[in-house]
């Protein structure tokens, strides 16, 4: 658009720059209407995003902890029975049937078991009674060492009755002086997260974690048992969960895959667990990138439709204006030529003095004016003498350069800027003097005579032997005469025709004027046969 705007002339060009103004303005607003748009629209995602994943993780958590719970309520009345009925063998059969009992009413415990103070088993869900030792395992020692009566959650393991990977939930069992009696240990199936996890939506690429809050990972979606048990405490939830406390949500990039994605956690109430939901940031913003690109190529084409037609407009402008300006250029040729056809028009060919028309023109505008201001309109008629003779004997191009010397000597005599000398017709010139009294145009006519017979043009049939001129002159008052032109043009004929019969070269004053005079109308009628 810059160079459409350098094309317009300076006259032009704040209205090209308006043009563009309106233009980028208008582009300039949507763009950051729609910006601002996208951007919000951005926000409201994840918004929605994270209200949706921390529905999710406080569902995950109620699960969850509902389901410790029941092992923690289960532990509980274990260690009541064993504490009161003693762990003593006779009582195994009857253990071994409630803890059956129990394990099928809930399918989320994988098993009940007993221990005694050196590790072996006293009583179990599954049946029958291994005769193995537990002492080696890490819960065991927990207990042996631990006084403390809460529920241990420990690190998963994988069983030795049915080898499967377990989650080991477990209480101490003391004798009445609190020495060490013993081990209750409920284990949950980590498959059993796996199934009632797997129920939750959280895309291709989302996850679902569960683990200890020191770090230990019990179950993580995609399930792979490779990563059971892994250490995710330097990882980034846990860092996180870590700054921030029982709950959180915060985009985060995995350190196992490298997916970046929106995490909520809840540590559980009471219980040393977290568990943790993930939507990966690309599926988030999958929607709103297509709905983004979308108005995004909407608006450009906006944007380059508008900048096309701006430029065209402020080309077409440019187009305008060069024509405008060659039409200048042709108007102005055309007045000039105008005024000199107007002016040639006015002009006499020969002696370049005002014509006739021009003559005719000004002596009805002086009559008007002298009317309206109440003066008077005096006019000379000039007759160069003997001027056929002249002509006959020294050529018509003589005649012709004699005609054009006195025009110059009469235009030359006459100095006011009113006045008009016009060359009437053939050898015969007026002065139009406006406002002039009897004895200005006296002087005039007077010097303009002199002049004449100065110029010393040679004249064989002339009595002076050099061409000399007759003039007549008349005045009249159009307020008390009235406007007809021809009345001031009859009185002026009729005083030349009596310079004529007076012997020529002389200049005569109309003595009288009277409007329809008999005897001016006979001189009107000689002159005019004398022309
Ligand atoms: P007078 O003193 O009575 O005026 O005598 P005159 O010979 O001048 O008589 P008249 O006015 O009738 O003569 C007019 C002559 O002027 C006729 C013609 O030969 C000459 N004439 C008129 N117009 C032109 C012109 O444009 N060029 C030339 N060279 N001669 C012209
Ligand atoms: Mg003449
Ligand atoms: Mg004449």
């Amino acid at each position: 658009i810059q160079p459409q705007l350098q094309s317009l002339n300076a006259k032009k060009r704040p209205a090209g720059r308006l043009v563009a103004a309106l233009l980028f303005l208008p582009c300039f607003l949507v763009c950051m209407l729609t910006g601002w748009e996208i951007w919000r629209s951005r926000q409201e995602t994840l918004r929605e995003a994270e209200v949706s994943i921390t529905n999710m993780t406080r569902a995950l958590a109620l699960h969850t902890q509902t389901t410790m719970k029941v092992a923690d309520v289960v532990l509980g009345d274990m260690i009541e029975r064993a504490e009161h009925e003693g762990l003593v063998a006779s009582k195994e059969g009857r253990l071994r049937t409630h803890f059956e009992d129990i394990a099928r009413k809930t399918p989320e415990l994988q098993g009940l078991f007993i221990y005694d103070a050196r590790g072996e088993w006293i009583a179990t869900s599954l049946g029958r009674v291994h005769k193995g030792n537990n002492s080696d395992r890490e819960y065991f020692k927990y207990h042996q060492l631990n006084s403390s009566r809460s529920t241990h959650i420990g690190a998963p393991i994988r069983s030795r009755s049915t080898g499967l990977w377990i989650v080991p939930i477990s209480r101490r069992i003391a004798h009445a002086d609190g020495s060490f009696a013993g081990v209750a240990l409920v284990t949950l199936r980590v498959d059993f997260f796996e199934s009632a996890y797997s129920k939750l939506d959280v895309g291709d690429r989302g996850t679902i974690i569960f683990a200890h809050d020191t770090g230990t990972l019990y179950y993580r979606r995609p399930f792979v048992e490779s990563i059971i048990g892994l250490d995710i405490s330097s990882g980034p939830l846990l860092q996180f969960y870590r700054r921030t406390g029982q709950t959180g949500t915060a985009m985060l990039t995995a350190r196992v895959d490298g997916v970046k994605r929106l995490y909520s956690y809840r540590h559980l109430d009471g219980y040393p667990l977290i568990v943790a939901a993930a939507l990966s940031a690309e599926e988030i913003y999958a929607p709103w990138w297509s709905s983004s690109l979308q108005r995004t190529g909407g608006l450009a084409f906006f944007v380059v439709v508008l900048l096309w037609l701006g430029k065209r407009l402020l080309r077409q402008l440019a187009i305008r204006e060069r024509l405008e300006e060659k039409l200048h250029i042709v108007s102005n040729g055309l007045a000039q030529a105008n005024a000199e056809l107007s002016s040639l028009a006015m002009k006499d060919g020969l002696t370049e003095l005002a014509n006739r028309r021009a003559f005719d023109a000004a002596l009805l505008h002086e009559l008007t004016r002298a009317r309206r201001e109440g003066t008077t309109v005096s006019l000379l008629m000039l007759d160069v003498d003997h001027f056929k003779k002249f002509n006959d004997n020294y050529g018509h191009p003589s005649g012709d350069a004699c005609l054009r010397q006195i025009a110059s000597v009469i235009a030359m005599q006459v100095t006011r800027p009113a006045d008009l000398p016009a060359r009437y017709g053939g050898e015969e010139f007026v002065v139009l003097l406006p406002a002039t009294s009897q004895c200005g145009v006296a002087t005039v006519a007077e010097r303009i005579r002199e002049a004449v017979a100065a110029l010393q043009i040679p004249h064989a049939y002339s009595c002076e032997k050099t061409v000399t001129v007759s003039i007549g002159g008349a005045t009249v008052d159009p307020c008390s005469i009235g406007m007809d032109p021809t009345n001031l043009i009859v009185a002026a004929d009729t005083a030349l025709y009596e310079a004529k019969r007076d012997g020529r070269n002389r200049f005569k004053f109309a003595s009288s004027l009277t409007v329809a005079d008999e005897p001016l109308q006979e001189n009107l009628r000689d002159l005019r046969l004398h022309v």
